[in-house]
C-alpha cells in the first residue's frame, strides 16, 4: 500500500474543524435548556416552543376509524386509519399531485374545493358502504338533515406551512412557503377553509385537529412503541429537523391556563412543538466553520434556522461540497486534480446544492478496501474522470466528520429535553421516536447520538434507559391519533 498522499492529510486537518468535543457539547445542552425555558415563558424567543393543544400521548390501546389529510408540498395525501387498540393499525391512502394553478392563485377557494373533492373521491372509493348510507342517500332524497355524531369521520389535517395555532383545530396561516402563493388565505383559519369546502359537498367529515408533522411523529411512535410505553419525544431528521415533546403544563408559563381557557387541562401536560431548527440563531454556542458561514450567506434566509443548517439532510451535502471545493483549490491538497484531470465545468460539484446528503450515506457505507463504490459515484454523479483512492478516502473523512457533528448536535437537542423534563431520572424506559431519511439511512447516526448523550452531565450512564426507534407515518397515523384525542377532549 503506498503511503497516503497530501489530499488525505489535508482532509484530516479540515475534518478537525467539524470536531464537536465534550465541553462544547455540554455548553450546547446548557444553552438549549436556557432557550427552551425562555421559549416556554414568552413568545418571540429563539426556540418558539409552540403549544399544540394536544395534552396527552397515546399508549397503543386507542381504537377507531379516522381520516387524515396532508398538505405540505407537491402532493395531497388522503388516508383512513383503522386503529386496532393493540399498537397496530391499517392504513389506506391515496395521493394526488396538486395542480400548479391552484398553488398560485388569487383565491383559496379553488384549492380547498379541490382538497374536499379528493376527500369525497376517497370516501367513495375506500368507504363506499358508509358513503352510500350517508352522502348518497341524502343526495338521492334531497334531505339536508344533520349527520348523527356516529356517522361522522374525525379528520386530522397535517398542514406543513407556518400557522399560528390557537386551539387543537384552529390556526391562522402566517405565510405560504414551498412555491404556494394564495394571498387571500393569509390570516385565515386553515381548518375552517377546509371544513367549509367539505360542508359544501355535505360530507360526513369533521376537521377535528390541525397537525404539525413533528407532533404526528410523536403520536405515531407513542401508539406503536413497544410495551405500551408512552413516548416522550418525536424528532425529525429529514429535509429539515424539528422536535416535539410532552411538557408539564405548569412550565408553559406563556399560556393562559386560567379558568375558562379553552382546552382540557386535566392531564397537566401539553405537547410542545419546539421548532428547534432555529436553536441558537444568534450563534452563541453553535459551531461555525468557514463552510457553515458560506452556506448561510448563500442561503435564502441568512441568520435563520442555524441549528437546522448544521444538522439536517437539506444542508449536509452542501457543507461537504463546499469543503471539497476548498481542497480542490488548495495546491497542497490537490484533491481530485490528478494529472491535471481536474473536474469538468459541468460537474454538479460546481453547483450549489450539487451534492445530496444521500451521497454522505453511500460513502460512509462503502467498506470496499479501495473505496471502489465512492470512486464510481464520483465518476458517475460528479463527472470526475479518474478519482484516486486517496481522493475517495479524503472525501469520506470529511463527510464522516460533517455527519458525526450533525449527530452530536442532534444529541444536544434530545438530551436537553431528557434533562428538562426530568424523565431521564426516573426508573422507566424513555422512548424517543425519530423519522427522516438522515436518521434512517446514515450508517450509525443513532449510535453517534447515543455516544454523545453519554458524555453529557446528568445523562451519562442513564443513556441506556433511552430507547430510540423509527416512527413512521406521522402525517397518517399520527394525525389520526390527534383527531382522536381532539374528539375525546371535545
Ligand atoms: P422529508 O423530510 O422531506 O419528509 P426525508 O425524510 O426523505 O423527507 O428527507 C429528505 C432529505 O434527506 C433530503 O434532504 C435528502 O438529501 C436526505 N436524504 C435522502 N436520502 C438519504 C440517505 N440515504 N442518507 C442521508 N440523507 C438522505
Amino acid at each position: 500500500m503506498p503511503a497516503p498522499g497530501p489530499s488525505v492529510a489535508a482532509a484530516a486537518r479540515l475534518a478537525r474543524q467539524f470536531d464537536y468535543p465534550s465541553p462544547q457539547l455540554q455548553r450546547g445542552v446548557d444553552e438549549f435548556l436556557r432557550q427552551m425555558s425562555e421559549g416556554l415563558s414568552k413568545s418571540g424567543a429563539t426556540l418558539s416552543q409552540i403549544p399544540t393543544y394536544v395534552t396527552s400521548v397515546p399508549n397503543g390501546t386507542e381504537k377507531g376509524l379516522y381520516l387524515a389529510v396532508d398538505l405540505g408540498g407537491t402532493n395531497f395525501r388522503v388516508c383512513s386509519i383503522d386503529l386496532h387498540g393493540d399498537s397496530t393499525f391499517n392504513l389506506t391512502q391515496s395521493k394526488v399531485p396538486i395542480p400548479r394553478d391552484l398553488m398560485v392563485a388569487p383565491s383559496y377557494k379553488q384549492l380547498f374545493q379541490f382538497l374536499a373533492k379528493q376527500v369525497e373521491h376517497f370516501l367513495e372509493l375506500h368507504h363506499n358502504e358508509h358513503f352510500e348510507t350517508t352522502v348518497r342517500r341524502r343526495r338521492m332524497t334531497g334531505t339536508t338533515d344533520q349527520y348523527r355524531r356516529e356517522e361522522i369521520f374525525d379528520l386530522g389535517f397535517t398542514f406543513s406551512f407556518p400557522v399560528h395555532q390557537t386551539s387543537i383545530n384552529q390556526g391562522t396561516l402566517i405565510r405560504w412557503t414551498k412555491g404556494f402563493d394564495i394571498p387571500d388565505a393569509i390570516g385565515k383559519d386553515v381548518c375552517s377553509m377546509l371544513q367549509n369546502a367539505i360542508d359544501e359537498l355535505h360530507l360526513p367529515v369533521r376537521v377535528a385537529a390541525l397537525v404539525n408533522d413533528t407532533v404526528g411523529t410523536l403520536m405515531a411512535r407513542s401508539y406503536t412503541s413497544p410495551g405500551k410505553t408512552e413516548t416522550l419525544i418525536g424528532a425529525i431528521f429529514g429535509t429539515g429537523t424539528n422536535g416535539a415533546y410532552l411538557e408539564s403544563l405548569n412550565k408553559v408559563t406563556k399560556m393562559d391556563t386560567s379558568k375558562g381557557a379553552d382546552f382540557d387541562q386535566s392531564t397537566g401536560n401539553m405537547v410542545i412543538n419546539t421548532e428547534w431548527g432555529s436553536f441558537d440563531n444568534q450563534l452563541s454556542v453553535l459551531p461555525n466553520t468557514e463552510f457553515d458561514q458560506q452556506l448561510d450567506a448563500g442561503s435564502v434566509n441568512p441568520g435563520i434556522q442555524m441549528f437546522e443548517k448544521r444538522v439536517s439532510g437539506m444542508f449536509l451535502g452542501e457543507i461537504l461540497r463546499r469543503a471539497i471545493l476548498s481542497l480542490t483549490k488548495d495546491p497542497e491538497a490537490n484533491l481530485l486534480q490528478k494529472n491535471g484531470s481536474s473536474i469538468p465545468d459541468t460537474s454538479p460539484l460546481y453547483s450549489v446544492w450539487g451534492i445530496d446528503t444521500s451521497f454522505l450515506s453511500a460513502v460512509e457505507a462503502d467498506t470496499t478496501s479501495d473505496l471502489a463504490l465512492t470512486k464510481a459515484a464520483l465518476r458517475e454523479h460528479f463527472e470526475v474522470h479518474d478519482p484516486s483512492t486517496d481522493d475517495a478516502v479524503a472525501i469520506k473523512t470529511i463527510g464522516h466528520a460533517i455527519a458525526k457533528r450533525a449527530a452530536r448536535l442532534s444529541a444536544v437537542a434530545l438530551s436537553a429535553v431528557l434533562l428538562d423534563t426530568g424523565r431521564i431520572n426516573t426508573d422507566e424506559t424513555v422512548d424517543i421516536g425519530v423519522d427522516g431519511s438522515l436518521v434512517e439511512f446514515y450508517p450509525k447516526f443513532v449510535d453517534y447520538i447515543r455516544e454523545a448523550m453519554r458524555e453529557i452531565k446528568g445523562v451519562g450512564e442513564k443513556e441506556r434507559k433511552v430507547r430510540i426507534g423509527i416512527a413512521k407515518d406521522g402525517s397518517g397515523v399520527g394525525a389520526a391519533l390527534i383527531a382522536l384525542v381532539a374528539h375525546k377532549s371535545n
